[in-house]
Protein backbone atom coordinates (compact mmCIF):
# COMPACT_ATOMS: atom_id res chain seq x y z
CA UNK A 1 0.00 0.00 0.00
CA UNK A 2 1.24 3.70 -0.62
CA UNK A 3 2.19 6.11 1.45
CA UNK A 4 -0.82 8.08 0.22
CA UNK A 5 -3.33 5.30 0.58
CA UNK A 6 -5.46 5.29 3.95
CA UNK A 7 -7.98 3.02 5.03
CA UNK A 8 -11.12 4.30 5.50
CA UNK A 9 -13.56 2.04 7.33
CA UNK A 10 -12.02 -1.61 5.45
CA UNK A 11 -12.09 1.09 2.10
CA UNK A 12 -8.46 1.91 0.52
CA UNK A 13 -8.52 6.23 -0.74
CA UNK A 14 -6.16 7.70 -2.52
CA UNK A 15 -5.25 10.41 -0.64
CA UNK A 16 -3.74 12.17 -3.84
CA UNK A 17 -5.25 14.34 -6.64
CA UNK A 18 -6.43 12.52 -10.16
CA UNK A 19 -5.20 14.38 -12.67
CA UNK A 20 -4.93 13.37 -16.48
CA UNK A 21 -4.52 9.95 -15.52
CA UNK A 22 -2.73 9.87 -13.17
CA UNK A 23 -2.16 10.18 -9.16
CA UNK A 24 -0.39 13.45 -8.00
CA UNK A 25 0.99 14.18 -4.61
CA UNK A 26 0.96 17.79 -3.61
CA UNK A 27 3.93 18.42 -1.09
CA UNK A 28 1.16 20.25 1.51
CA UNK A 29 -1.59 18.42 3.15
CA UNK A 30 -4.66 18.86 4.62
CA UNK A 31 -6.36 16.83 7.91
CA UNK A 32 -9.42 15.38 6.96
CA UNK A 33 -11.43 14.90 10.16
CA UNK A 34 -14.57 12.83 10.83
CA UNK A 35 -17.16 14.72 12.40
CA UNK A 36 -18.21 11.39 14.58
CA UNK A 37 -15.31 11.32 16.95
CA UNK A 38 -13.32 14.50 15.80
CA UNK A 39 -10.04 12.32 14.90
CA UNK A 40 -8.06 12.76 11.76
CA UNK A 41 -8.68 10.26 9.18
CA UNK A 42 -6.16 11.41 6.98
CA UNK A 43 -3.52 13.70 5.71
CA UNK A 44 -4.82 14.90 2.17
CA UNK A 45 -3.42 16.95 -0.92
CA UNK A 46 -3.61 19.84 -0.35
CA UNK A 47 -3.73 21.85 -3.83
CA UNK A 48 -3.00 25.46 -5.06
CA UNK A 49 -2.33 27.09 -8.06
CA UNK A 50 -0.01 24.58 -9.37
CA UNK A 51 -2.60 21.83 -9.16
CA UNK A 52 -5.23 23.64 -10.92
CA UNK A 53 -3.35 24.96 -14.23
CA UNK A 54 -2.31 20.91 -14.49
CA UNK A 55 -5.66 19.58 -14.24
CA UNK A 56 -7.41 22.32 -16.27
CA UNK A 57 -4.33 22.02 -18.76
CA UNK A 58 -5.17 17.81 -18.75
CA UNK A 59 -8.87 18.51 -19.37
CA UNK A 60 -8.11 20.65 -22.23
CA UNK A 61 -6.11 18.25 -23.62
CA UNK A 62 -8.87 15.27 -23.54
CA UNK A 63 -11.30 17.62 -24.61
CA UNK A 64 -11.07 17.10 -28.16
CA UNK A 65 -11.13 13.61 -28.26
CA UNK A 66 -13.74 13.20 -25.62
CA UNK A 67 -15.98 15.64 -27.68
CA UNK A 68 -15.67 13.78 -30.55
CA UNK A 69 -16.31 10.56 -28.79
CA UNK A 70 -19.99 9.07 -30.09
CA UNK A 71 -22.81 9.77 -28.05
CA UNK A 72 -23.58 5.90 -27.70
CA UNK A 73 -19.62 5.33 -26.73
CA UNK A 74 -20.14 7.99 -24.33
CA UNK A 75 -23.18 6.51 -23.16
CA UNK A 76 -21.71 2.99 -22.48
CA UNK A 77 -19.07 4.52 -20.70
CA UNK A 78 -21.29 6.49 -18.21
CA UNK A 79 -23.33 3.33 -17.92
CA UNK A 80 -20.20 1.50 -16.78
CA UNK A 81 -19.54 3.90 -14.20
CA UNK A 82 -22.73 3.50 -12.74
CA UNK A 83 -22.06 0.21 -12.76
CA UNK A 84 -18.89 0.41 -10.69
CA UNK A 85 -20.95 2.29 -8.32
CA UNK A 86 -23.53 0.15 -8.05
CA UNK A 87 -20.64 -2.64 -7.18
CA UNK A 88 -18.93 -0.37 -4.37
CA UNK A 89 -22.35 0.88 -2.91
CA UNK A 90 -21.98 -0.07 0.73
CA UNK A 91 -18.13 1.11 0.41
CA UNK A 92 -18.86 4.46 -0.83
CA UNK A 93 -21.61 4.63 1.89
CA UNK A 94 -19.19 3.74 4.89
CA UNK A 95 -16.23 6.26 3.39
CA UNK A 96 -18.82 9.03 2.88
CA UNK A 97 -20.42 8.72 6.30
CA UNK A 98 -17.16 8.37 7.99
CA UNK A 99 -16.27 11.66 6.24
CA UNK A 100 -19.31 14.20 6.42
CA UNK A 101 -21.37 11.80 9.49
CA UNK A 102 -24.35 11.62 7.27
CA UNK A 103 -26.78 8.85 8.35
CA UNK A 104 -25.68 5.66 6.84
CA UNK A 105 -28.86 4.26 6.43
CA UNK A 106 -29.42 6.94 3.90
CA UNK A 107 -26.18 6.51 1.93
CA UNK A 108 -26.58 3.13 1.44
CA UNK A 109 -30.78 2.92 0.71
CA UNK A 110 -30.91 6.62 -1.06
CA UNK A 111 -27.48 8.51 -1.62
CA UNK A 112 -25.52 6.31 -3.26
CA UNK A 113 -27.92 4.32 -5.53
CA UNK A 114 -29.09 7.72 -6.65
CA UNK A 115 -25.15 8.21 -7.42
CA UNK A 116 -25.34 5.40 -9.81
CA UNK A 117 -28.56 6.99 -11.04
CA UNK A 118 -27.18 10.52 -11.94
CA UNK A 119 -25.09 8.47 -14.87
CA UNK A 120 -27.78 6.42 -16.17
CA UNK A 121 -30.32 9.14 -16.22
CA UNK A 122 -27.94 11.43 -18.14
CA UNK A 123 -26.30 8.27 -20.57
CA UNK A 124 -30.25 7.49 -21.34
CA UNK A 125 -31.08 11.36 -21.90
CA UNK A 126 -28.11 12.25 -23.31
CA UNK A 127 -29.57 9.33 -26.43
CA UNK A 128 -32.77 11.22 -27.31
CA UNK A 129 -31.70 14.48 -26.47
CA UNK A 130 -32.79 16.49 -30.01
CA UNK A 131 -35.09 19.59 -30.84
CA UNK A 132 -37.27 18.74 -33.64
CA UNK A 133 -36.06 20.91 -36.84
CA UNK A 134 -38.06 23.50 -38.12
CA UNK A 135 -38.37 25.73 -41.11
CA UNK A 136 -37.82 29.68 -42.15
CA UNK A 137 -39.08 30.64 -45.39
CA UNK A 138 -38.12 27.02 -46.67
CA UNK A 139 -34.87 26.70 -44.77
CA UNK A 140 -34.30 24.06 -42.90
CA UNK A 141 -33.15 24.98 -38.72
CA UNK A 142 -31.48 22.10 -36.84
CA UNK A 143 -30.41 22.85 -33.29
CA UNK A 144 -27.24 20.97 -31.65
CA UNK A 145 -26.05 20.84 -28.22
CA UNK A 146 -21.87 21.16 -29.01
CA UNK A 147 -19.87 20.21 -26.01
CA UNK A 148 -18.44 23.42 -24.63
CA UNK A 149 -14.94 22.45 -23.88
CA UNK A 150 -13.43 21.78 -19.65
CA UNK A 151 -15.64 22.28 -17.00
CA UNK A 152 -14.60 23.28 -13.25
CA UNK A 153 -17.76 22.20 -10.68
CA UNK A 154 -17.34 22.89 -7.40
CA UNK A 155 -19.51 21.15 -4.34
CA UNK A 156 -19.79 21.08 -1.02
CA UNK A 157 -19.61 18.44 2.10
CA UNK A 158 -23.57 18.09 2.41
CA UNK A 159 -24.12 15.29 0.18
CA UNK A 160 -20.76 15.21 -1.25
CA UNK A 161 -20.56 12.76 -4.25
CA UNK A 162 -24.61 13.18 -4.84
CA UNK A 163 -24.18 16.38 -5.73
CA UNK A 164 -20.93 16.30 -7.85
CA UNK A 165 -22.15 13.74 -9.85
CA UNK A 166 -25.32 15.81 -10.34
CA UNK A 167 -22.67 17.81 -11.87
CA UNK A 168 -20.30 15.27 -13.81
CA UNK A 169 -22.88 13.18 -15.28
CA UNK A 170 -24.06 15.66 -17.42
CA UNK A 171 -20.99 17.14 -18.12
CA UNK A 172 -19.10 14.14 -19.22
CA UNK A 173 -22.59 13.27 -21.50
CA UNK A 174 -22.50 16.28 -22.88
CA UNK A 175 -19.07 15.89 -24.64
CA UNK A 176 -17.53 18.16 -21.75
CA UNK A 177 -14.17 17.63 -19.93
CA UNK A 178 -14.14 18.10 -16.07
CA UNK A 179 -12.37 19.29 -13.24
CA UNK A 180 -14.06 18.16 -9.95
CA UNK A 181 -13.27 19.86 -6.81
CA UNK A 182 -14.40 18.94 -3.81
CA UNK A 183 -15.28 20.29 0.03
CA UNK A 184 -12.09 20.15 1.65
CA UNK A 185 -14.15 18.64 4.73
CA UNK A 186 -15.48 15.48 2.60
CA UNK A 187 -12.78 15.13 -0.46
CA UNK A 188 -13.03 11.13 0.07
CA UNK A 189 -15.54 10.02 -2.39
CA UNK A 190 -14.28 12.21 -5.09
CA UNK A 191 -11.07 10.37 -5.06
CA UNK A 192 -13.14 7.04 -5.47
CA UNK A 193 -14.97 8.58 -8.03
CA UNK A 194 -11.83 8.80 -9.95
CA UNK A 195 -10.73 5.32 -9.78
CA UNK A 196 -14.46 3.98 -10.47
CA UNK A 197 -14.36 6.30 -13.52
CA UNK A 198 -10.27 4.84 -14.43
CA UNK A 199 -11.69 1.55 -13.90
CA UNK A 200 -15.02 2.18 -16.55
CA UNK A 201 -12.73 3.48 -18.94
CA UNK A 202 -13.13 7.16 -19.15
CA UNK A 203 -9.98 7.90 -20.77
CA UNK A 204 -7.45 9.78 -19.11
CA UNK A 205 -7.78 13.69 -18.30
CA UNK A 206 -11.76 13.12 -19.07
CA UNK A 207 -11.84 13.50 -15.15
CA UNK A 208 -9.81 15.48 -12.91
CA UNK A 209 -10.18 15.72 -9.12
CA UNK A 210 -8.24 18.46 -7.46
CA UNK A 211 -8.18 18.52 -3.56
CA UNK A 212 -7.68 21.29 -1.39
CA UNK A 213 -9.09 24.25 0.47
CA UNK A 214 -11.17 26.86 -2.00
CA UNK A 215 -9.41 29.87 -1.13
CA UNK A 216 -6.31 28.33 -2.24
CA UNK A 217 -7.52 26.93 -5.46
CA UNK A 218 -10.34 28.17 -6.07
CA UNK A 219 -9.36 31.38 -7.72
CA UNK A 220 -6.44 29.35 -9.88
CA UNK A 221 -9.62 27.28 -11.44
CA UNK A 222 -12.60 29.71 -11.90
CA UNK A 223 -10.29 32.50 -13.29
CA UNK A 224 -8.54 30.50 -15.88
CA UNK A 225 -9.50 31.08 -19.43
CA UNK A 226 -9.53 27.74 -20.79
CA UNK A 227 -12.54 26.50 -18.59
CA UNK A 228 -15.50 26.84 -20.36
CA UNK A 229 -18.31 26.34 -17.86
CA UNK A 230 -18.43 26.55 -14.03
CA UNK A 231 -21.00 24.52 -11.94
CA UNK A 232 -21.04 25.42 -8.33
CA UNK A 233 -23.02 23.71 -5.52
CA UNK A 234 -22.33 25.96 -1.96
CA UNK A 235 -22.97 29.11 0.24
CA UNK A 236 -24.01 32.90 -1.22
CA UNK A 237 -21.08 34.51 0.18
CA UNK A 238 -18.30 31.86 -1.82
CA UNK A 239 -20.81 32.35 -5.22
CA UNK A 240 -20.47 35.86 -5.03
CA UNK A 241 -16.29 35.24 -4.95
CA UNK A 242 -16.27 32.79 -7.89
CA UNK A 243 -19.02 34.77 -9.74
CA UNK A 244 -16.22 37.91 -9.55
CA UNK A 245 -13.88 35.40 -10.48
CA UNK A 246 -15.37 34.34 -13.57
CA UNK A 247 -16.23 37.66 -14.84
CA UNK A 248 -12.61 37.68 -15.68
CA UNK A 249 -13.45 35.52 -19.05
CA UNK A 250 -17.43 35.71 -18.60
CA UNK A 251 -17.04 32.09 -17.86
CA UNK A 252 -20.83 30.59 -17.86
CA UNK A 253 -21.88 29.86 -14.42
CA UNK A 254 -24.44 27.59 -12.76
CA UNK A 255 -24.86 28.78 -8.96
CA UNK A 256 -26.77 26.24 -6.57
CA UNK A 257 -26.72 28.26 -3.43
CA UNK A 258 -28.87 28.21 0.41
CA UNK A 259 -31.98 28.93 1.22
CA UNK A 260 -34.45 29.60 4.20
CA UNK A 261 -37.19 27.89 2.40
CA UNK A 262 -41.25 27.84 4.22
CA UNK A 263 -43.15 25.23 5.21
CA UNK A 264 -46.89 26.23 5.05
CA UNK A 265 -49.11 24.28 7.30
CA UNK A 266 -52.77 25.39 6.64
CA UNK A 267 -55.63 24.48 8.63
CA UNK A 268 -57.12 22.00 6.35
CA UNK A 269 -53.91 19.63 5.94
CA UNK A 270 -53.52 16.37 7.10
CA UNK A 271 -52.15 17.26 10.39
CA UNK A 272 -50.06 13.84 10.85
CA UNK A 273 -49.00 14.31 7.61
CA UNK A 274 -47.84 18.05 8.36
CA UNK A 275 -46.02 17.18 11.57
CA UNK A 276 -44.60 14.13 9.40
CA UNK A 277 -42.96 16.87 6.93
CA UNK A 278 -41.99 19.43 9.47
CA UNK A 279 -39.64 16.74 11.20
CA UNK A 280 -38.02 15.49 8.41
CA UNK A 281 -36.77 18.86 7.64
CA UNK A 282 -34.33 17.35 10.42
CA UNK A 283 -32.62 15.12 8.00
CA UNK A 284 -29.28 15.26 7.78
CA UNK A 285 -29.28 17.33 10.91
CA UNK A 286 -30.23 19.79 9.12
CA UNK A 287 -27.89 20.10 6.53
CA UNK A 288 -29.65 20.13 3.27
CA UNK A 289 -30.08 23.34 0.83
CA UNK A 290 -33.96 22.78 0.71
CA UNK A 291 -34.91 22.03 4.23
CA UNK A 292 -38.15 23.35 4.93
CA UNK A 293 -36.67 25.72 8.59
CA UNK A 294 -39.78 28.13 8.37
CA UNK A 295 -42.65 26.68 9.90
CA UNK A 296 -45.91 28.91 8.95
CA UNK A 297 -48.90 27.42 10.29
CA UNK A 298 -52.59 28.76 10.45
CA UNK A 299 -53.34 30.27 13.22
CA UNK A 300 -56.33 27.83 14.70
CA UNK A 301 -54.14 25.03 14.27
CA UNK A 302 -51.03 26.17 15.37
CA UNK A 303 -51.10 24.80 19.58
CA UNK A 304 -51.73 21.54 18.40
CA UNK A 305 -49.48 20.96 15.82
CA UNK A 306 -47.00 21.92 18.04
CA UNK A 307 -48.11 19.58 20.76
CA UNK A 308 -47.47 16.97 18.34
CA UNK A 309 -44.35 17.96 16.70
CA UNK A 310 -43.12 18.23 19.92
CA UNK A 311 -43.86 14.52 20.63
CA UNK A 312 -42.62 13.39 17.05
CA UNK A 313 -39.07 15.34 17.51
CA UNK A 314 -38.88 13.65 20.87
CA UNK A 315 -38.73 10.40 19.55
CA UNK A 316 -35.79 11.50 16.82
CA UNK A 317 -32.42 9.21 17.74
CA UNK A 318 -29.61 11.21 17.75
CA UNK A 319 -26.20 9.68 17.67
CA UNK A 320 -23.47 7.53 15.66
CA UNK A 321 -24.81 8.15 12.04
CA UNK A 322 -23.51 4.21 11.52
CA UNK A 323 -26.12 2.97 13.57
CA UNK A 324 -29.29 1.91 12.03
CA UNK A 325 -31.22 3.09 14.39
CA UNK A 326 -30.28 6.92 14.59
CA UNK A 327 -32.05 9.80 13.17
CA UNK A 328 -29.96 12.27 13.32
CA UNK A 329 -25.99 11.95 13.12
CA UNK A 330 -23.35 15.23 14.11
CA UNK A 331 -22.70 18.39 12.27
CA UNK A 332 -20.13 18.42 9.72
CA UNK A 333 -17.33 20.72 11.55
CA UNK A 334 -16.54 22.35 15.04
CA UNK A 335 -16.72 25.47 13.12
CA UNK A 336 -20.07 24.36 11.98
CA UNK A 337 -21.75 23.90 15.17
CA UNK A 338 -20.18 27.18 16.25
CA UNK A 339 -22.02 28.69 13.93
CA UNK A 340 -25.23 26.84 14.46
CA UNK A 341 -25.18 28.16 17.94
CA UNK A 342 -24.25 31.53 17.52
CA UNK A 343 -27.41 32.01 15.41
CA UNK A 344 -29.62 29.89 18.39
CA UNK A 345 -27.84 32.26 21.20
CA UNK A 346 -28.81 35.50 19.06
CA UNK A 347 -31.94 34.52 18.59
CA UNK A 348 -33.28 33.33 22.36
CA UNK A 349 -31.06 36.63 23.18
CA UNK A 350 -33.39 38.45 21.22
CA UNK A 351 -37.15 37.22 22.51
CA UNK A 352 -37.40 33.85 21.18
CA UNK A 353 -38.51 30.74 23.18
CA UNK A 354 -36.73 27.25 22.37
CA UNK A 355 -39.71 24.96 22.43
CA UNK A 356 -37.44 21.90 21.90
CA UNK A 357 -33.58 22.06 21.75
CA UNK A 358 -31.24 24.86 21.71
CA UNK A 359 -28.42 23.55 22.64
CA UNK A 360 -25.59 21.26 21.91
CA UNK A 361 -25.80 17.81 22.47
CA UNK A 362 -22.09 16.94 23.35
CA UNK A 363 -18.89 15.98 20.58
CA UNK A 364 -20.37 17.50 17.57
CA UNK A 365 -24.18 17.12 18.02
CA UNK A 366 -26.64 19.84 18.10
CA UNK A 367 -30.19 19.07 19.61
CA UNK A 368 -33.19 19.32 17.14
CA UNK A 369 -34.31 23.02 18.12
CA UNK A 370 -37.89 24.43 17.50
CA UNK A 371 -37.53 28.66 17.74
CA UNK A 372 -40.84 30.06 18.31
CA UNK A 373 -41.63 33.91 19.34
CA UNK A 374 -39.32 35.08 16.20
CA UNK A 375 -39.73 38.02 14.60
CA UNK A 376 -39.96 38.18 10.72
CA UNK A 377 -37.12 40.77 10.00
CA UNK A 378 -35.15 38.85 12.74
CA UNK A 379 -31.67 36.99 12.06
CA UNK A 380 -32.86 33.66 12.42
CA UNK A 381 -35.83 33.56 10.33
CA UNK A 382 -33.73 35.65 7.48
CA UNK A 383 -30.51 33.41 7.84
CA UNK A 384 -30.04 30.30 6.56
CA UNK A 385 -28.64 28.56 9.92
CA UNK A 386 -27.62 24.80 8.32
CA UNK A 387 -28.45 23.16 11.46
CA UNK A 388 -31.10 21.11 13.04
CA UNK A 389 -32.92 24.65 13.83
CA UNK A 390 -36.37 25.35 13.01
CA UNK A 391 -38.74 28.49 13.37
CA UNK A 392 -42.26 28.85 13.81
CA UNK A 393 -44.41 31.05 13.01
CA UNK A 394 -48.57 32.04 12.45
CA UNK A 395 -50.36 33.26 9.68
CA UNK A 396 -53.63 34.58 9.84
CA UNK A 397 -55.04 34.13 6.28
CA UNK A 398 -53.51 32.61 2.89
CA UNK A 399 -52.56 36.26 1.80
CA UNK A 400 -50.22 36.72 5.63
CA UNK A 401 -48.98 33.04 4.60
CA UNK A 402 -47.85 33.91 0.83
CA UNK A 403 -46.02 37.29 2.30
CA UNK A 404 -44.19 35.52 5.07
CA UNK A 405 -43.23 32.59 2.92
CA UNK A 406 -41.60 35.14 0.50
CA UNK A 407 -39.80 37.70 2.59
CA UNK A 408 -36.80 37.09 2.41
CA UNK A 409 -33.52 37.00 -0.20
CA UNK A 410 -33.75 33.55 -1.06
CA UNK A 411 -36.29 31.34 -3.38
CA UNK A 412 -35.00 27.68 -3.29
CA UNK A 413 -38.11 25.33 -2.06
CA UNK A 414 -41.14 25.77 -0.39
CA UNK A 415 -43.31 23.41 0.86
CA UNK A 416 -47.26 23.41 1.69
CA UNK A 417 -49.56 21.22 3.37
CA UNK A 418 -53.18 21.74 2.66
CA UNK A 419 -56.27 19.34 2.07
CA UNK A 420 -58.00 21.94 -0.53
CA UNK A 421 -56.10 21.32 -4.56
CA UNK A 422 -57.49 25.02 -5.28
CA UNK A 423 -55.47 26.57 -2.90
CA UNK A 424 -52.56 24.45 -3.61
CA UNK A 425 -52.77 26.12 -6.75
CA UNK A 426 -53.55 29.35 -6.10
CA UNK A 427 -50.73 29.69 -3.28
CA UNK A 428 -48.04 27.59 -5.39
CA UNK A 429 -48.15 30.20 -8.11
CA UNK A 430 -47.43 32.75 -5.69
CA UNK A 431 -44.75 31.75 -3.71
CA UNK A 432 -41.05 32.05 -5.13
CA UNK A 433 -38.95 28.86 -5.23
CA UNK A 434 -37.18 26.81 -7.77
CA UNK A 435 -39.07 23.80 -6.25
CA UNK A 436 -42.79 23.39 -4.34
CA UNK A 437 -43.77 20.73 -2.88
CA UNK A 438 -47.53 20.16 -2.14
CA UNK A 439 -48.17 17.37 0.70
CA UNK A 440 -45.01 15.83 0.31
CA UNK A 441 -40.90 16.86 0.53
CA UNK A 442 -37.64 16.09 -1.22
CA UNK A 443 -38.88 14.20 -4.50
CA UNK A 444 -36.83 14.91 -7.21
CA UNK A 445 -37.17 13.30 -10.52
CA UNK A 446 -33.81 14.41 -12.80
CA UNK A 447 -35.55 15.52 -15.35
CA UNK A 448 -37.14 18.36 -13.46
CA UNK A 449 -35.24 22.06 -13.38
CA UNK A 450 -33.72 22.21 -10.60
CA UNK A 451 -32.38 25.51 -9.06
CA UNK A 452 -33.34 28.97 -6.84
CA UNK A 453 -34.45 32.41 -7.52
CA UNK A 454 -33.32 35.26 -5.88
CA UNK A 455 -29.75 34.59 -3.97
CA UNK A 456 -30.97 30.80 -3.81
CA UNK A 457 -28.86 30.66 -7.45
CA UNK A 458 -28.57 31.46 -10.99
CA UNK A 459 -29.96 29.26 -13.48
CA UNK A 460 -31.51 25.37 -13.56
CA UNK A 461 -30.01 21.90 -14.19
CA UNK A 462 -31.98 18.56 -14.81
CA UNK A 463 -32.80 16.45 -18.13
CA UNK A 464 -32.23 19.28 -20.78
CA UNK A 465 -31.63 22.01 -19.03
CA UNK A 466 -28.57 20.72 -17.72
CA UNK A 467 -27.34 19.76 -21.02
CA UNK A 468 -28.27 23.78 -22.21
CA UNK A 469 -25.78 24.50 -19.68
CA UNK A 470 -23.06 22.03 -20.42
CA UNK A 471 -23.70 22.71 -24.02
CA UNK A 472 -22.76 25.27 -26.48
CA UNK A 473 -25.82 25.64 -28.59
CA UNK A 474 -25.93 25.95 -31.85
CA UNK A 475 -28.35 26.14 -34.74
CA UNK A 476 -27.71 25.77 -38.00
CA UNK A 477 -29.74 26.71 -41.00
CA UNK A 478 -29.76 25.12 -43.74
CA UNK A 479 -30.91 26.74 -47.19
CA UNK A 480 -33.37 24.42 -49.98
CA UNK A 481 -31.73 22.91 -52.68
CA UNK A 482 -31.11 25.48 -55.49
CA UNK A 483 -32.28 28.60 -53.24
CA UNK A 484 -30.57 32.17 -54.20
CA UNK A 485 -30.65 34.94 -51.52
CA UNK A 486 -31.77 37.84 -54.07
CA UNK A 487 -32.86 40.30 -51.40
P1 LIG B 1 -19.01 26.81 0.72
O1 LIG B 1 -19.47 27.89 -0.18
O2 LIG B 1 -18.27 27.19 1.95
O3 LIG B 1 -18.09 25.76 -0.04
C1 LIG B 1 -18.51 25.07 -1.18
C2 LIG B 1 -17.31 24.73 -2.04
O4 LIG B 1 -16.72 25.93 -2.50
C3 LIG B 1 -16.21 23.96 -1.31
O5 LIG B 1 -15.69 22.98 -2.18
C4 LIG B 1 -15.17 25.03 -1.06
O6 LIG B 1 -13.86 24.55 -0.96
C5 LIG B 1 -15.31 25.87 -2.30
N1 LIG B 1 -14.78 27.23 -2.20
C6 LIG B 1 -14.66 28.00 -1.10
N2 LIG B 1 -14.11 29.20 -1.43
C7 LIG B 1 -13.90 29.18 -2.77
C8 LIG B 1 -13.37 30.11 -3.69
N3 LIG B 1 -12.97 31.31 -3.32
N4 LIG B 1 -13.30 29.76 -4.99
C9 LIG B 1 -13.74 28.55 -5.40
N5 LIG B 1 -14.24 27.62 -4.57
C10 LIG B 1 -14.32 27.93 -3.26
O7 LIG B 1 -20.33 25.99 1.08
P2 LIG B 1 -20.45 24.77 2.07
O8 LIG B 1 -20.41 25.27 3.47
O9 LIG B 1 -19.51 23.69 1.65
O10 LIG B 1 -21.92 24.25 1.72
C11 LIG B 1 -23.06 24.70 2.36
C12 LIG B 1 -23.84 25.62 1.46
O11 LIG B 1 -24.17 24.97 0.25
C13 LIG B 1 -25.16 26.03 2.07
O12 LIG B 1 -25.39 27.39 1.85
C14 LIG B 1 -26.18 25.19 1.30
O13 LIG B 1 -27.48 25.71 1.26
C15 LIG B 1 -25.55 25.15 -0.05
N6 LIG B 1 -26.07 24.03 -0.84
C16 LIG B 1 -26.89 24.31 -1.91
C17 LIG B 1 -27.43 23.27 -2.64
C18 LIG B 1 -28.32 23.54 -3.83
O14 LIG B 1 -28.50 22.62 -4.62
N7 LIG B 1 -28.86 24.73 -3.99
C19 LIG B 1 -27.12 21.95 -2.30
C20 LIG B 1 -26.31 21.72 -1.20
C21 LIG B 1 -25.78 22.76 -0.48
Amino acid sequence: MSEHTITVAGVSVDTRHWIGGERVASAQTFPDVSPIDGCTIGDISRGAATEAAAAVAAAKAAFPAWAATSRAERARILHAIADGVDKRIEELAIVETTDNGALLRSHRRGVMPRVAHNFRFFADWLLKLEHEDFETRGHTNHVSWDPAGPCVLITPWNAPLMLATWKVAPALAAGDTVVLKPAEWSPLTASLLADIAAEAGLPAGVLNVVQGYGSEVGDALTSHPDVRRISFTGSVPTARRIAASASANLTPLSLELGGKSPLLVFADADLDLAVDLAVEQYDNAGQVCLAGTRLLVEEPIAEEFTRRFVEKAAALTQGDPRDEATDIGPNIHPRQLEKIDGFVRRALDAGARAVIGGHRNGGQYYAPTLLTDVAQDSEIVQEEVFGPVLTLQTFADEDEAIRLANDTRFGLAATLATGDPQRAERVSAQLVAGTVWVNCFFVRDLQAPFGGSRQSGVGREGGTWSFDFYCDLKNTVTAPKGWKDHG
